[in-house]
C-alpha cells in the first residue's frame, strides 16, 4: 500500500521522523566527558518535566518500571492499595504478588475511574498505617478511562495517612495532566512508546524525596532494577544499571525538543485534549450502535478512547474483521479491546505525534471499513472537523475537568 499506515493504537505510538532519525547516528564512546554532559543535562530536562526530584531510567519496556518501583519501595508482604480499573492495574497487581508483596484491590466500575471515596474508606479502616500507600493507572488503557489524580491526593490528606501515591502514567504521561510536584505525587511511571513518541524500550520511574527515604529503608532483594545507583550516578553507566542505551537517549533528546517546541508539556496535553474531543464528537455521532466505554467525561483519557459497538454484536459483525480491513485497506491501524471486552468493543488511540489530517484520515479509514461491512453508522466526521475549526476544547490543558474536589465529611 502507498503512503503511511496512520497508528490509532494506543502505543506504539507514531514516531516523529527527527526522532527516529536520532537512531541513525553513528554510536559513540559513552565513557567521554561530552556525553556525560549530554546527559546530565537531559536529565535535567527530564526531571523539570516530570516535576521530579529525580528520573530513574531502566533500558526496559513499561513492565520494567512496574517491576522496578514494586521493589525498591515494597518488603515482601507489604500491603498497598491499587484500585482495579482495568487489565493494566490487574496485571500491575499480578505482577506484585508474584513478587511477594500484597495489592488490596479497590473495586472499579469498567466504565469509570477509581472512586476516591472507597480509597479514603480503605485507608481510614487503616488505622495501623499498614498500608504502604495507594497504586493506580491513571490512564487505564484497557477501558479508556481516566483516575482523577487530584482527588485521590485529597483522599489520601483527608484520611491523614501517611502513604505513598505511586501512579501509572505509561499512557497519561505527555497526554493529560500528571501534576507530580504541584499535588504531590511521588511515583509517576512512564515509558517511550506512548506520549513519548519514540519506540518501546526505555521506561521511567520519577520519584520525589519521599520515596528515596522509603527506599532507602526497604531490604528487599534487588539489583539490576535497584535506585541506588542510579539516584546520583557517579558516571552515566550506573544511571542505566550498564551500558547507556545511546541511541534511545539521542531519540529521547529529540522528543523532548519536540515537546519544548510545542510549548511545553500542557500546549503537548491540550493539543491531545483537542483531538480526543474531535474523536469522541465523531464516535458520538456514530449513532445507537456504538458507546464510549467511558461514561462520564471528566473520566475520559485524552490518550485513548474505548468504544463499545453492541449494535456490531447484535448484528454479528465481526469486530476484528472490520479492523482488519481497517488496517489492510484503509491503512488505518485501531485496536481490538482487551479481556471481557475483546470482542464488544475497539480502540481508537489518538496519541503521541499526532495532527489534524491523521487524526480525521484514521477515523475516516475506520468509516470506509464500516461501509464495507456494512456496519450501520452516520458518519461523525463533520462533526471531527466542526470540533476541529471550533472552541468546543478552548481553554482545556488536557482533560482537567477531571480535577474536581470529593468531599468526606
Ligand atoms: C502500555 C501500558 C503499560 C505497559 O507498558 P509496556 O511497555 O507494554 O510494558 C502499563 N500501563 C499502562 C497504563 C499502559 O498503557
Amino acid at each position: 500500500m502507498a503512503g503511511r499506515t496512520f497508528l490509532a493504537i494506543p502505543g506504539p505510538t507514531n514516531i516523529p521522523d527527527s526522532v527516529l532519525a536520532a537512531f541513525r547516528r553513528p554510536a559513540v564512546d559513552f565513557g567521554t566527558d561530552e556525553f556525560a554532559a549530554f546527559t546530565n543535562e537531559l536529565w535535567a530536562d527530564l526531571e523539570a518535566l516530570f516535576g521530579a526530584h529525580r528520573v530513574m531510567a531502566y533500558p526496559s519496556v513499561g513492565h520494567g518500571a512496574w517491576e522496578a518501583t514494586l521493589n525498591n519501595l515494597l518488603e515482601p508482604g507489604d500491603a498497598f492499595l491499587l484500585p482495579q480499573n482495568g487489565l493494566f492495574a490487574t496485571r500491575w497487581a499480578d505482577m506484585a504478588t508474584a513478587n511477594g508483596f500484597s495489592p488490596q484491590p479497590i473495586e472499579v466500575d469498567i466504565r469509570r475511574a477509581p472512586d476516591p471515596a472507597l480509597i479514603y474508606d480503605a485507608l481510614v479502616a487503616d488505622t495501623a498505617h499498614s498500608l504502604v500507600g495507594v497504586f493506580v493507572a491513571h490512564t487505564e488503557t484497557s477501558a479508556g478511562t481516566l483516575a482523577n489524580l487530584a482527588a485521590i491526593r485529597e483522599a489520601i490528606d483527608a484520611a491523614g495517612h501517611p502513604g505513598l501515591f505511586v501512579v501509572d502514567a505509561i499512557a497519561s504521561f505527555a497526554t493529560d495532566p500528571v501534576p507530580m510536584a504541584d499535588i504531590g505525587i511521588d511515583v509517576v511511571l512512564a515509558s517511550s512508546q506512548k506520549g513519548l513518541m519514540m519506540p518501546p524500550g526505555l521506561s521511567f520511574s520519577a520519584v520525589s524525596q519521599r520515596a528515596l527515604e522509603r527506599n532507602a529503608r526497604v531490604a528487599t532483594p534487588r539489583s539490576f532494577f535497584s535506585w541506588s545507583e542510579r539516584i546520583d550516578p557517579e558516571w552515566v553507566y550506573q544511571r542505566f544499571g550498564g551500558t547507556p542505551p545511546v541511541q534511545h537517549l539521542f531519540a529521547l533528546r529529540e522528543a523532548v525538543d519536540l515537546i519544548h517546541a510545542e510549548g511545553g508539556i500542557d500546549a503537548v496535553c491540550a493539543r491531545h485534549y483537542r483531538f480526543a474531543t474531535a474523536a469522541r464528537a465523531c464516535f458520538d455521532e456514530w449513532g445507537d450502535g456504538f458507546e464510549i466505554n467511558a461514561t462520564e467525561l471528566p473520566e475520559q483519557a485524552s490518550a485513548v478512547t474505548c468504544i463499545r459497538a453492541p449494535g456490531m454484536v447484535a448484528d454479528h459483525i465481526s469486530i476484528e474483521e472490520v479492523l482488519r480491513t481497517a488496517h489492510d485497506e484503509f491503512g488505518v491501524a485501531a485496536s481490538h479491546a482487551m479481556s471481557e471486552l475483546r470482542t464488544k468493543a475497539f480502540r481508537v488511540g489518538h496519541l503521541g505525534d499526532m495532527n489534524e489530517p491523521m487524526l480525521l484520515g484514521a477515523l475516516a479509514g475506520i468509516e470506509c471499513a464500516f461501509r464495507r461491512h456494512g456496519v450501520a453508522h452516520h458518519s461523525g466526521l463533520e462533526a471531527a472537523m466542526a470540533s476541529l475549526t471550533t472552541n468546543d476544547s478552548a481553554g482545556h490543558t488536557g482533560n482537567d475537568l477531571n480535577s474536581g474536589s470529593v468531599s468526606y465529611l
